[in-house]
């Protein structure tokens, strides 16, 4: 792979045993912690080490000899393989279950669900926010200490190979998908690809004789996992073949569930009301289920658990504005999560409802045919409002509707025409900053 030129594996792992705080953001560098000097697109963190060492860093990790100060500074060959690698020896060094989950939609939901159950029993650590990726994963790994008993690492793809990669840092001892859609199609070129990226978890898990938990009904998911004979699998979803079985059982917006396990049947039935909308997180809540009763969780901590989960994150978020009732799922949109939130505003039960969404990024050669579907679906709900904003959604125009090309030509439209005594979806990819459209709701 590549070679740390002045310090060896297990040298760098004993400074860390020394250190265990790893630092990466050069505004803000704890006390005795590891600075390692990435190299982003914009910036090269090397240029930063002597500052990093005079404002608290302990040691620094660079890859440009001419940025080595004093014996604190660490030569090596690549700084972020070096951290990669040192995650993964730490990884090796836990005996405790680590929990990899990935998927389309879903993942930091389905993460703080499973953090929200599992923490009723053990110590548990999970992925801060959403550092998913080839060097949040790591950091993920490198604040995990000796008390924790399980950890769950959220895992995030935006191009071939990059799941298999992760797995082999993170190691998971046992996963799931949460599911498989369309999205960053621009990196992973097509449909195929994401459900080969994402599979690379089932890859391991079946070389390592790992445990799955399965959404038992998604026929995508089924098929990878039948394509790989997994031994240990767990099914959770809605039909009477699963180990896990649930029912949504209301959306008003607040979803309310049943469940059940397939061992004991009917008369052992659990309802949990949560703080949660959006009819898709009702498998999202089943996979905490599933999991929490694996480890060894009663019924009763699986529920307080779930229960005790309010997101905070602008994902399937509630707010009671100033005229409406919103909910706030601007933080990403793709082609399925965008359909998911459709069918759940759809069931939703208000007098008076609108949809606002604006465009899905990343779609490649997909976006044309994949906004118009969203346009399609979102126009057979029949609802008082439907606006769609955004260049992509623009182009679509002559079908009627409210659209415009920017957010704050939309901002404008609310105001000379207010929406009011709404239950509104708010559904945009990032970029489009739908934030600024609460302030006219
Ligand atoms: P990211 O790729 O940004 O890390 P994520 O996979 O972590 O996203 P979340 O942040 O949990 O996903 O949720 C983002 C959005 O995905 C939600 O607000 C919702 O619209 C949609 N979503 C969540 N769960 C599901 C699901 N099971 N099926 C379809 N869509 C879902
Ligand atoms: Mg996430």
């Amino acid at each position: 792979m590549f070679k740390i030129i002045n310090m060896d594996i297990h040298a760098l792992y004993k400074l860390y045993q020394e250190n265990p705080v790893i630092s990466t953001d050069t505004r803000t560098i704890p006390e005795g912690s590891i600075f390692f000097a990435l190299r982003g697109e914009k910036f090269n963190a090397n240029t930063f080490a002597a500052q990093a060492l005079a404002t608290g860093a302990s040691y620094v990790v660079v890859d440009e000899a001419n940025y080595v100060v004093d014996d604190r500074c660490i030569l090596v060959d690549d700084v972020l393989s070096t951290l990669q690698q040192l995650a993964n020896f730490h990884r090796q060094q836990l005996t405790i279950p680590v929990i990899g989950v990935t998927g389309t939609n879903g993942k930091t939901t389905t993460k703080e669900l499973l953090y929200a159950v599992l923490s009723q029993k053990f110590k548990t650590y999970a992925t801060k926010g959403n550092l998913n990726n080839h060097i949040g994963v790591p950091l993920t790994l490198l604040a995990i200490q000796d008390d924790v008993e399980v950890a769950i690492i959220e895992m995030g793809a935006n191009h071939l190979g990059e799941i298999g990669f992760l797995c082999s840092i993170a190691e998971p001892t046992c996963g799931l998908i949460t599911n498989v859609g369309k999205a960053h199609l621009e990196g992973f070129g097509s449909f195929e690809g994401v459900k080969k990226t994402k599979g690379e978890l089932y890859d391991f898990l079946k070389r390592t004789d790992g445990l799955l938990f399965l959404q038992g009904d998604n026929e995508h998911l089924t098929e990878m996992e039948k394509q790989r004979g997994i031994n240990h699998v767990v099914r959770y979803g809605f039909s009477s073949a699963n180990d896990i079985i649930g029912k949504l059982e209301t959306a008003n917006p607040l979803l309310t569930i049943s469940w059940r396990t397939h061992k004991e049947g009917e008369a052992a039935l659990s309802i949990v009301k949560t703080n949660l909308t959006g009819s898709y997180n009702t498998e999202n809540i089943l996979a905490a289920v599933a999991v929490g009763l694996h480890f060894g969780l009663t019924k009763e901590e699986v529920n307080v658990g779930l229960e005790s989960y309010t997101p905070t994150n602008n994902r399937s978020q509630i707010t009671k504005t100033a005229n409406n009732v919103v909910i706030a799922d601007y933080y990403n949109a793709n082609a399925s999560s965008m359909a998911a939130a459709l069918d759940n505003i759809a069931v939703i039960e208000a007098s008076k409802k609108a949809i606002i969404l604006g465009d899905m990024f990343e779609m490649g050669e997909e976006s044309f045919v994949e906004h118009q579907k969203v346009i399609a679906k979102a126009q057979s709900i029949g609802v008082d409002r439907l606006i769609f904003v955004g260049k992509a959604f623009y182009e679509q125009r002559e079908v009627a509707d409210e659209f415009y090309q920017t957010t704050e030509e939309a901002i404008e439209a609310i105001l000379r025409n207010p929406v009011s005594g709404c239950t509104i979806l708010l559904k945009a990819s990032r970029g489009m900053a739908f934030e600024k459209l609460m302030e006219v709701l």
